[in-house]
């Protein structure tokens, strides 16, 4: 039996779709939003569908933003000859909050994780590869110091090795099994002053 509206149970089933989201939670967050003023409640189904229209792959390094070239990579100012692989985009920011970087980036969305059937074919390599035509002086690998972010970094700089490009991996400064996006921004500049050629 349903002791809801159907619509306040369709509600709960997509918010607890959402990570980290349970069936409570859920719940809390559906009556929320039906007791919210109705142009609030717009807005919010207005967010949601303008940025999943108009987020889209920076067509340089792969992040999230809304136009062709995201402004790192359109910048004047940043040195486009240091690339910093890192897996996510809220990798990329936590980088950014440092203000210590002056370089461009390049977004994998992923590590590569045999366990996961996750292949270099998966994750935006064959995109790094490709800019590596271009003038560049040294690629810093910053995926995160997982298994799968050491892994995917031995396999990256295998790769650069023979086109004659510097490569470095950022110093272990990192906790194993440390998400970038968490640590801070002392740490972070640490491990990239640290970092170790390949
Ligand atoms: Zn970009």
């Amino acid at each position: 039996m349903d002791y809801y509206s159907s619509h306040i149970s369709k509600l709960i089933e997509e918010f607890s779709k959402l990570p980290g989201i349970g069936a409570k939670s859920a719940s809390r967050m559906a009556f929320h939003v039906i007791n919210m003023p109705v142009e609030q409640a717009e807005s919010l189904a207005t967010a949601i569908v303008e940025a999943k229209k108009n987020v889209r792959y920076c067509k340089k390094c792969c992040t999230l933003t809304d136009g062709e070239l995201c402004p790192i990579c359109q910048s004047a100012k940043r040195n486009q000859k240091t690339i910093m692989v890192v897996e996510q985009t809220r990798d990329l920011a936590a980088y950014e909050r440092t203000g210590k970087f002056d370089g461009v980036y390049h977004v994998l969305h992923g590590a590569i994780s045999p366990m996961l059937g996750i292949g270099p074919n998966d994750i935006r390599l064959k995109e790094l590869m490709e800019r590596l035509r271009d003038d560049v002086d040294e690629v810093i690998i910053a995926t995160n110091s997982s298994v799968e972010g050491e892994a995917t970094a031995v396999y990256i700089s295998k790769l650069i090795k023979p086109t004659g490009i510097k490569v470095s991996r950022i110093a272990s400064g990192v906790p194993v099994g440390g998400d970038l996006e968490y640590i801070d921004e002392i740490t972070l500049l640490r491990a990239l002053e640290g970092r170790t050629e390949l």
